[in-house]
Protein backbone atom coordinates (compact mmCIF):
# COMPACT_ATOMS: atom_id res chain seq x y z
CA UNK A 1 0.00 0.00 0.00
CA UNK A 2 1.60 3.11 -1.28
CA UNK A 3 0.63 6.30 1.06
CA UNK A 4 2.03 9.56 0.20
CA UNK A 5 2.57 12.27 2.54
CA UNK A 6 -0.21 14.38 0.94
CA UNK A 7 -3.02 13.47 -2.11
CA UNK A 8 -3.66 17.08 -3.27
CA UNK A 9 -4.63 15.00 -6.65
CA UNK A 10 -7.42 13.28 -4.61
CA UNK A 11 -8.54 16.62 -3.58
CA UNK A 12 -9.09 17.78 -7.36
CA UNK A 13 -10.53 15.13 -8.20
CA UNK A 14 -13.34 15.62 -5.53
CA UNK A 15 -13.96 18.88 -6.90
CA UNK A 16 -12.46 18.66 -10.46
CA UNK A 17 -15.68 20.43 -12.10
CA UNK A 18 -15.73 23.71 -9.86
CA UNK A 19 -12.11 24.08 -10.14
CA UNK A 20 -12.19 23.57 -13.67
CA UNK A 21 -15.21 25.66 -14.60
CA UNK A 22 -13.35 28.79 -12.03
CA UNK A 23 -10.28 28.63 -13.86
CA UNK A 24 -11.58 28.68 -17.46
CA UNK A 25 -14.16 31.64 -16.26
CA UNK A 26 -10.84 33.56 -15.41
CA UNK A 27 -9.43 32.99 -18.73
CA UNK A 28 -12.48 33.84 -19.93
CA UNK A 29 -12.79 37.28 -18.98
CA UNK A 30 -8.95 37.81 -19.15
CA UNK A 31 -9.04 38.93 -15.11
CA UNK A 32 -5.76 37.98 -14.67
CA UNK A 33 -4.25 40.22 -12.06
CA UNK A 34 -6.25 42.07 -10.31
CA UNK A 35 -10.25 42.54 -10.88
CA UNK A 36 -13.73 40.32 -10.10
CA UNK A 37 -11.81 37.17 -8.52
CA UNK A 38 -9.37 38.64 -6.37
CA UNK A 39 -11.96 40.87 -5.37
CA UNK A 40 -14.41 38.35 -4.95
CA UNK A 41 -11.98 35.81 -2.80
CA UNK A 42 -10.47 38.39 -0.82
CA UNK A 43 -14.36 38.82 -0.19
CA UNK A 44 -15.00 35.25 0.80
CA UNK A 45 -11.66 35.05 2.97
CA UNK A 46 -13.01 38.28 4.77
CA UNK A 47 -15.99 36.56 5.97
CA UNK A 48 -14.28 33.19 6.56
CA UNK A 49 -12.11 35.62 8.96
CA UNK A 50 -15.38 36.86 10.97
CA UNK A 51 -15.32 40.08 9.37
CA UNK A 52 -11.42 41.13 9.57
CA UNK A 53 -9.93 42.84 5.91
CA UNK A 54 -8.11 40.40 3.68
CA UNK A 55 -5.63 41.58 1.05
CA UNK A 56 -4.58 39.40 -1.31
CA UNK A 57 -0.45 39.20 -2.19
CA UNK A 58 1.77 36.37 -4.05
CA UNK A 59 2.79 33.94 -1.31
CA UNK A 60 2.94 33.69 2.72
CA UNK A 61 6.59 34.71 2.96
CA UNK A 62 5.71 38.04 0.91
CA UNK A 63 2.69 38.19 3.67
CA UNK A 64 4.69 38.52 6.65
CA UNK A 65 6.93 40.67 4.70
CA UNK A 66 3.90 43.17 4.04
CA UNK A 67 3.35 43.35 7.53
CA UNK A 68 6.20 44.20 8.63
CA UNK A 69 6.59 46.80 6.43
CA UNK A 70 3.06 48.20 6.96
CA UNK A 71 4.40 48.58 10.79
CA UNK A 72 7.48 50.59 9.63
CA UNK A 73 9.59 48.17 10.78
CA UNK A 74 13.08 47.88 9.67
CA UNK A 75 16.73 48.68 10.52
CA UNK A 76 17.92 48.78 14.15
CA UNK A 77 15.33 46.70 15.56
CA UNK A 78 14.01 43.45 16.82
CA UNK A 79 11.55 41.27 15.72
CA UNK A 80 11.20 38.01 18.26
CA UNK A 81 10.35 34.59 16.22
CA UNK A 82 10.24 31.11 17.47
CA UNK A 83 13.33 28.96 16.89
CA UNK A 84 11.09 26.49 15.21
CA UNK A 85 9.05 27.32 12.42
CA UNK A 86 9.14 27.62 8.22
CA UNK A 87 12.44 30.00 7.62
CA UNK A 88 9.91 32.66 5.70
CA UNK A 89 8.95 33.87 9.36
CA UNK A 90 13.03 34.52 9.89
CA UNK A 91 13.53 35.47 6.36
CA UNK A 92 11.09 38.23 5.80
CA UNK A 93 11.99 39.91 9.28
CA UNK A 94 15.68 40.23 7.44
CA UNK A 95 14.27 41.47 4.32
CA UNK A 96 12.60 44.24 5.84
CA UNK A 97 16.43 45.33 7.07
CA UNK A 98 15.31 44.38 10.97
CA UNK A 99 17.25 41.99 13.72
CA UNK A 100 15.39 38.50 14.17
CA UNK A 101 15.41 37.17 17.58
CA UNK A 102 14.78 33.49 18.40
CA UNK A 103 13.14 32.00 21.24
CA UNK A 104 13.25 28.17 21.85
CA UNK A 105 9.94 26.04 21.55
CA UNK A 106 7.46 24.64 24.17
CA UNK A 107 7.95 21.34 25.12
CA UNK A 108 4.41 20.23 24.90
CA UNK A 109 2.87 22.34 21.78
CA UNK A 110 6.23 22.65 19.87
CA UNK A 111 5.14 26.29 19.64
CA UNK A 112 7.14 29.26 20.96
CA UNK A 113 7.32 29.30 24.48
CA UNK A 114 5.93 32.13 26.17
CA UNK A 115 8.02 32.18 28.93
CA UNK A 116 11.21 32.57 27.62
CA UNK A 117 10.03 36.04 25.21
CA UNK A 118 10.52 38.57 28.23
CA UNK A 119 13.93 38.23 28.44
CA UNK A 120 14.28 38.44 24.93
CA UNK A 121 13.01 42.01 25.23
CA UNK A 122 15.60 44.77 24.52
CA UNK A 123 14.44 49.00 23.50
CA UNK A 124 14.80 47.73 20.09
CA UNK A 125 12.23 45.13 20.14
CA UNK A 126 8.98 46.22 18.03
CA UNK A 127 7.21 42.82 17.46
CA UNK A 128 6.51 39.41 17.83
CA UNK A 129 5.74 36.41 15.10
CA UNK A 130 3.88 33.70 16.77
CA UNK A 131 3.23 31.17 14.55
CA UNK A 132 0.61 29.01 14.81
CA UNK A 133 2.74 25.26 14.15
CA UNK A 134 1.86 22.55 12.78
CA UNK A 135 -1.78 23.98 12.97
CA UNK A 136 -1.46 23.99 17.11
CA UNK A 137 -2.88 27.79 18.18
CA UNK A 138 0.35 29.43 19.62
CA UNK A 139 -0.68 30.38 23.49
CA UNK A 140 -1.85 33.68 22.53
CA UNK A 141 -3.20 35.13 26.09
CA UNK A 142 0.68 35.11 27.63
CA UNK A 143 1.85 36.18 24.39
CA UNK A 144 -1.04 39.39 24.31
CA UNK A 145 -0.19 40.59 27.71
CA UNK A 146 3.47 40.69 26.87
CA UNK A 147 3.15 42.08 24.03
CA UNK A 148 0.63 44.90 25.66
CA UNK A 149 3.20 45.35 28.34
CA UNK A 150 6.12 46.09 26.30
CA UNK A 151 3.86 48.34 23.52
CA UNK A 152 4.74 45.68 20.95
CA UNK A 153 2.74 44.47 17.50
CA UNK A 154 1.71 40.92 17.17
CA UNK A 155 1.69 39.06 13.61
CA UNK A 156 0.36 35.77 13.58
CA UNK A 157 1.70 33.63 11.15
CA UNK A 158 -1.29 31.48 10.56
CA UNK A 159 0.14 29.78 7.34
CA UNK A 160 -0.50 26.23 8.77
CA UNK A 161 -3.54 27.04 10.47
CA UNK A 162 -6.07 28.41 8.70
CA UNK A 163 -9.53 28.07 10.99
CA UNK A 164 -7.87 26.97 14.24
CA UNK A 165 -9.58 28.24 17.18
CA UNK A 166 -7.70 29.50 20.49
CA UNK A 167 -9.81 29.08 23.20
CA UNK A 168 -12.53 29.47 20.65
CA UNK A 169 -10.98 32.49 18.98
CA UNK A 170 -9.91 32.21 16.06
CA UNK A 171 -6.76 32.44 14.62
CA UNK A 172 -5.79 35.23 12.72
CA UNK A 173 -8.46 37.69 15.01
CA UNK A 174 -5.97 38.05 17.66
CA UNK A 175 -3.13 40.23 16.73
CA UNK A 176 -2.50 43.33 14.81
CA UNK A 177 -1.89 41.60 11.15
CA UNK A 178 -2.05 37.74 10.44
CA UNK A 179 -0.79 36.10 7.68
CA UNK A 180 -1.63 33.08 5.36
CA UNK A 181 0.12 30.91 2.60
CA UNK A 182 -2.16 28.96 0.20
CA UNK A 183 1.11 27.39 -0.90
CA UNK A 184 -0.91 24.47 -2.63
CA UNK A 185 0.14 22.27 0.12
CA UNK A 186 -1.64 24.13 3.15
CA UNK A 187 -4.91 23.52 4.53
CA UNK A 188 -6.36 26.07 2.08
CA UNK A 189 -4.22 25.45 -1.21
CA UNK A 190 -4.18 27.71 -4.34
CA UNK A 191 -2.76 25.62 -7.52
CA UNK A 192 0.55 27.77 -7.33
CA UNK A 193 1.85 29.94 -4.80
CA UNK A 194 -0.55 32.76 -3.05
CA UNK A 195 -0.77 34.07 0.44
CA UNK A 196 -3.07 36.46 1.80
CA UNK A 197 -2.73 39.97 4.80
CA UNK A 198 -5.35 39.97 7.62
CA UNK A 199 -6.25 42.45 10.05
CA UNK A 200 -9.03 44.46 11.59
CA UNK A 201 -7.51 47.64 11.07
CA UNK A 202 -8.60 49.09 7.74
CA UNK A 203 -5.42 51.65 8.02
CA UNK A 204 -2.99 49.15 7.98
CA UNK A 205 -5.15 47.24 5.32
CA UNK A 206 -4.98 50.07 3.10
CA UNK A 207 -1.56 50.42 3.58
CA UNK A 208 -0.78 46.73 2.84
CA UNK A 209 -2.55 46.86 -0.10
CA UNK A 210 -0.87 49.66 -1.61
CA UNK A 211 3.00 48.05 -0.64
CA UNK A 212 1.65 45.11 -2.49
CA UNK A 213 0.84 46.66 -5.66
CA UNK A 214 3.87 49.34 -6.33
CA UNK A 215 2.52 51.91 -3.45
CA UNK A 216 -0.83 52.45 -5.44
CA UNK A 217 -4.34 52.45 -5.37
CA UNK A 218 -5.10 54.51 -8.84
CA UNK A 219 -3.63 53.18 -11.82
CA UNK A 220 -0.54 55.85 -11.90
CA UNK A 221 -1.32 57.04 -8.54
CA UNK A 222 2.28 55.61 -6.68
CA UNK A 223 1.67 57.41 -2.97
CA UNK A 224 4.52 55.59 -1.91
CA UNK A 225 7.09 52.98 -3.31
CA UNK A 226 6.26 49.54 -2.79
CA UNK A 227 6.55 46.49 -4.58
CA UNK A 228 4.62 43.69 -6.56
CA UNK A 229 3.36 41.20 -4.85
CA UNK A 230 -0.11 40.17 -6.20
CA UNK A 231 -2.35 37.45 -5.59
CA UNK A 232 -3.66 36.32 -9.49
CA UNK A 233 -6.87 35.64 -10.65
CA UNK A 234 -6.58 32.35 -11.04
CA UNK A 235 -5.02 31.24 -7.86
CA UNK A 236 -7.96 33.74 -6.59
CA UNK A 237 -10.81 31.87 -8.07
CA UNK A 238 -9.11 28.43 -7.12
CA UNK A 239 -9.50 29.58 -3.76
CA UNK A 240 -12.87 30.81 -3.35
CA UNK A 241 -14.36 27.61 -5.41
CA UNK A 242 -11.99 25.47 -2.47
CA UNK A 243 -12.74 27.87 0.52
CA UNK A 244 -16.48 26.08 1.27
CA UNK A 245 -15.30 22.76 1.51
CA UNK A 246 -12.45 24.24 3.74
CA UNK A 247 -14.98 23.37 7.24
CA UNK A 248 -15.35 19.97 6.09
CA UNK A 249 -11.78 19.07 5.13
CA UNK A 250 -10.36 20.55 8.51
CA UNK A 251 -12.85 18.32 10.58
CA UNK A 252 -12.00 15.50 8.36
CA UNK A 253 -8.03 16.48 9.45
CA UNK A 254 -9.16 16.15 12.80
CA UNK A 255 -10.91 13.00 12.36
CA UNK A 256 -8.08 10.97 11.46
CA UNK A 257 -5.04 12.61 13.70
CA UNK A 258 -7.91 11.23 16.09
CA UNK A 259 -7.61 7.65 14.78
CA UNK A 260 -3.83 8.18 14.29
CA UNK A 261 -3.80 8.71 18.51
CA UNK A 262 -6.53 6.08 19.02
CA UNK A 263 -4.27 3.23 16.92
CA UNK A 264 -0.88 4.70 18.13
CA UNK A 265 -1.76 5.21 22.07
CA UNK A 266 -0.80 2.21 23.07
CA UNK A 267 2.81 2.38 21.21
CA UNK A 268 6.61 4.28 21.97
CA UNK A 269 5.88 7.06 20.11
CA UNK A 270 5.16 10.28 21.87
CA UNK A 271 1.80 11.67 20.19
CA UNK A 272 1.00 15.12 19.74
CA UNK A 273 -0.90 17.22 22.35
CA UNK A 274 -4.36 19.60 21.83
CA UNK A 275 -4.16 22.56 24.35
CA UNK A 276 -6.94 22.67 26.00
CA UNK A 277 -9.81 24.49 24.72
CA UNK A 278 -8.29 25.60 21.58
CA UNK A 279 -9.33 23.80 17.78
CA UNK A 280 -5.98 22.29 16.61
CA UNK A 281 -6.27 22.81 12.68
CA UNK A 282 -3.85 19.71 12.19
CA UNK A 283 -2.09 20.62 9.04
CA UNK A 284 0.67 18.47 10.20
CA UNK A 285 0.56 14.95 12.66
CA UNK A 286 4.57 15.34 14.46
CA UNK A 287 4.71 12.23 17.06
CA UNK A 288 8.19 11.71 18.54
CA UNK A 289 10.26 8.64 18.60
CA UNK A 290 14.23 7.95 19.87
CA UNK A 291 14.92 6.69 16.26
CA UNK A 292 13.58 8.83 13.74
CA UNK A 293 15.78 7.99 10.65
CA UNK A 294 15.11 3.91 11.27
CA UNK A 295 11.64 4.46 11.74
CA UNK A 296 11.45 6.66 8.82
CA UNK A 297 13.34 3.76 6.55
CA UNK A 298 11.05 1.45 7.74
CA UNK A 299 7.81 3.50 6.31
CA UNK A 300 9.81 4.12 3.31
CA UNK A 301 10.26 0.38 2.55
CA UNK A 302 6.42 -0.17 3.31
CA UNK A 303 5.62 2.51 0.62
CA UNK A 304 4.78 5.27 3.37
CA UNK A 305 6.09 8.63 2.89
CA UNK A 306 6.86 10.94 5.87
CA UNK A 307 8.50 14.42 6.80
CA UNK A 308 10.75 16.18 9.09
CA UNK A 309 8.81 19.84 10.25
CA UNK A 310 11.73 20.83 10.85
CA UNK A 311 14.89 18.83 10.61
CA UNK A 312 16.80 21.78 11.73
CA UNK A 313 16.00 24.79 14.62
CA UNK A 314 16.25 28.26 12.95
CA UNK A 315 19.10 29.75 14.42
CA UNK A 316 21.46 26.95 13.95
CA UNK A 317 20.76 26.94 10.00
CA UNK A 318 23.95 28.21 8.03
CA UNK A 319 21.56 31.42 6.95
CA UNK A 320 21.91 32.55 10.54
CA UNK A 321 25.27 31.30 11.46
CA UNK A 322 25.91 35.23 11.60
CA UNK A 323 24.01 35.26 15.05
CA UNK A 324 26.81 32.50 16.48
CA UNK A 325 23.81 30.72 18.29
CA UNK A 326 24.89 26.98 19.23
CA UNK A 327 22.05 24.27 20.51
CA UNK A 328 22.31 24.78 24.13
CA UNK A 329 20.45 28.37 23.33
CA UNK A 330 17.53 26.15 22.31
CA UNK A 331 18.24 23.00 24.70
CA UNK A 332 14.15 21.97 24.14
CA UNK A 333 13.76 22.96 20.34
CA UNK A 334 17.17 20.87 19.79
CA UNK A 335 16.56 18.04 21.53
CA UNK A 336 12.55 17.65 19.95
CA UNK A 337 14.35 17.96 16.24
CA UNK A 338 16.16 15.02 15.86
CA UNK A 339 13.11 12.74 17.54
CA UNK A 340 10.11 14.72 15.16
CA UNK A 341 8.69 12.92 12.43
CA UNK A 342 5.64 14.20 10.51
CA UNK A 343 3.29 10.86 9.53
CA UNK A 344 1.11 11.43 6.45
CA UNK A 345 -2.12 13.50 6.90
CA UNK A 346 -4.63 14.72 4.53
CA UNK A 347 -8.60 15.02 4.63
CA UNK A 348 -8.88 12.11 1.91
CA UNK A 349 -6.74 10.03 4.08
CA UNK A 350 -8.54 6.59 4.40
CA UNK A 351 -8.74 4.76 8.06
CA UNK A 352 -7.26 2.12 6.09
CA UNK A 353 -4.34 3.96 5.05
CA UNK A 354 -3.60 5.43 9.34
CA UNK A 355 -4.02 1.63 10.56
CA UNK A 356 -1.40 0.98 8.09
CA UNK A 357 0.86 3.32 8.76
CA UNK A 358 0.29 3.14 12.91
CA UNK A 359 1.24 -0.59 12.35
CA UNK A 360 4.79 0.25 11.02
CA UNK A 361 5.46 3.02 13.53
CA UNK A 362 4.24 0.54 16.64
CA UNK A 363 5.71 -2.35 15.57
CA UNK A 364 9.53 -0.15 14.93
CA UNK A 365 9.13 2.88 17.13
CA UNK A 366 11.10 3.48 20.19
CA UNK A 367 10.36 6.06 22.84
CA UNK A 368 12.09 10.10 22.67
CA UNK A 369 14.03 10.56 24.74
CA UNK A 370 12.98 14.46 24.96
CA UNK A 371 10.20 12.94 26.39
CA UNK A 372 11.52 12.51 29.51
CA UNK A 373 13.68 15.92 29.80
CA UNK A 374 12.91 18.54 33.04
CA UNK A 375 9.41 20.81 31.48
CA UNK A 376 9.88 24.49 31.24
CA UNK A 377 7.37 26.01 33.16
CA UNK A 378 4.52 28.15 30.93
C1 LIG B 1 4.42 27.88 4.37
C2 LIG B 1 4.81 28.78 5.44
C3 LIG B 1 5.13 30.12 5.22
C4 LIG B 1 5.36 30.72 3.86
O1 LIG B 1 4.44 30.53 2.92
P1 LIG B 1 4.80 30.54 1.35
O2 LIG B 1 3.46 30.73 0.75
O3 LIG B 1 5.42 29.23 1.04
O4 LIG B 1 5.71 31.68 1.09
C5 LIG B 1 5.38 30.95 6.30
N1 LIG B 1 5.34 30.48 7.55
C6 LIG B 1 5.07 29.18 7.82
C7 LIG B 1 5.02 28.74 9.24
C8 LIG B 1 4.81 28.29 6.78
O5 LIG B 1 4.55 27.02 7.05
Amino acid sequence: MTIPFVDLKAQYHSIRDEIDSAIQEVIENTAFIKGHYVDKFEADYSSFMEGSEVVGCANGTDAIELALKALDIGPGMEVIVPANTWISTGEAVTTNGAQVVFVDSDPDYYTINPALIEEKITDRTKAIIPVHLYGQPAEMDTILAIAKKYNLFVIEDCAQAHGARYKGRLIGTLGDIATFSFFPGKNLGAYGDAGGVVTRNSTLAERIRMLANHGRLGKFDHALEGRNSRLDGIQAAILSAKLPHLPAWTTARQKNAALYCEYLKDGAAELPKNRPDSEHAYHLFVIRVGNREDLQEKLKEEGIASGIHYPIPLPLLKAYSRMGHIASDFPVCSSQMGEILSLPLYPELSETQIKRVCEIVNKYALKPRSGVQERVAV
